[in-house]
């Protein structure tokens, strides 16, 4: 029922867009535009303040149809990273690309598409349905800002179908990580090199004596660390007075994940004033962790749309966070599907045919029946 040549000519018009984080308003008016026509009450919701965008997200919704009560959402986000020309998308072989030289943007304009597609046929062979909630959120690749602004007394649906992850369609992510960011100033004090090296305190001798003690890489199968960033000192004849580092920890265990930032915490912090200086830190939680049971209604429900399409249900964890792990922090069970995107964030970012036509059945599955 789905209709390839109309599912590949949104998705392509759609790549072409050019509306990466905070500059979304371009995606937001498509969207406004096709969901009204297509009978959707559309609402963009007033949340640039917090977010930093040119738009708030977009809210539509299709009351359900009779004998429905229950209301389901559906979402994707409509930033990209970065991209500073058109994209200009191929089609070669049954393989969407850019041509090289940019992100193709299916992160997550595949998820869009997707979702446009399975309510054309909705509403277009009249399909009986549940209330249908989409939510298009901005500034997602910058940390989830959209999800994280929504009200939650905003939104009518009890579950959610996230489309944004990467893995081939059929994997649903049950599990993704709680994530800590941790932001340290090692404070030194300055003094001239050569003239009196004694009177300083070097800043990064003391974040070094701290870093080489800070667990990170895999710290086992459930929990990651990672010193991601390190800036400091301004000359050679002066002693270093500041280093500013950025480090994160994820596990799909919240305890986990505690237990990992405070051994940071304490790592560096005594490495530091071995060497006589002196931490401060700020930490931060980035989003919080979810783990879905096979036997909740949001799970089951994915899993039979995955076997009804024809594919066999893969339930895994993700390494990273998405806006499902908003969503279920504000008390809507949510689950994140996938769509067969590759290598995203890169020039060689790509999607096949068959895999955006697969999502889109996954999505129409669950909407028609869920
Ligand atoms: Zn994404």
């Amino acid at each position: 029922m789905v209709d390839e040549k109309r599912l590949l000519g949104n998705f392509l018009e759609l790549v072409t867009i050019k509306a990466p984080s905070f500059q979304e308003k371009p995606v937001a008016e498509v969207l406004h535009d096709m969901l009204s026509k297509m009978g959707l009450s559309v609402h963009v919701d007033e949340t640039c303040g917090k977010t930093g965008s040119n738009t708030g997200n977009v809210i539509a919704r299709l009351e359900p149809s009779r004998g429905f009560t229950e209301w389901v959402a559906f979402s994707a986000h409509m930033d990209t990273v970065a991209v500073e020309r058109e994209v200009t998308p191929q089609v070669k072989d049954g393989v969407i690309f850019s041509d090289g030289q940019t992100i193709l943007g299916a992160d997550d304009r595949a998820g869009i598409a997707a979702i446009l597609e399975a309510l054309e046929v909705v509403v277009g062979k009249a399909l009986p349905h549940p209330g249908l909630e989409l939510i298009f959120t901005v500034a997602e690749e910058q940390g989830l800002l959209g999800s994280k602004a929504l009200a939650p007394d905003g939104l009518k649906a009890q579950q959610a179908f996230v489309l944004d992850s990467s893995m081939e369609p059929g994997y649903i992510i049950v599990a993704a990580p709680t994530q800590y960011k941790l932001f340290w100033t090692v404070q030194g004090k300055a003094a001239h090199a050569g003239v009196a090296p004694e009177e300083g305190i070097s800043a990064i001798m003391a974040a070094s004596a701290g870093i080489v003690n800070v667990p990170q890489g895999r710290i086992d199968a459930e929990t990651t660390a990672n010193i991601g960033v390190i800036k400091g000192g301004k000359a050679t004849n002066i002693v270093c007075d500041r280093v500013d580092i950025q480090a994160e920890a994820r596990s799909l265990e919240d305890a986990k994940v505690e237990r990992q930032v405070e051994a940071m915490s304490q790592a560096m912090r005594k490495g530091v004033e071995e060497k006589g200086g002196r931490l401060e830190e700020r930490r931060e939680l980035s989003y919080p962790g979810y783990r879905m049971s096979e036997d909740a209604p949001v799970v089951f429900k994915a899993i039979e749309a995955v076997r009804r399409c024809g594919l066999k249900p893969q339930l895994v964890s993700a390494g990273g966070g998405s806006d499902a792990n908003i969503l279920n922090s504000k008390g809507i069970s949510a689950v994140n599907l996938a769509l067969g995107m590759e290598k995203v964030h890169t020039p060689e970012e790509r999607i096949s045919v068959p895999a955006i036509v697969k999502a889109a059945e996954i999505v129409l599955m669950l909407m028609s029946n869920a």
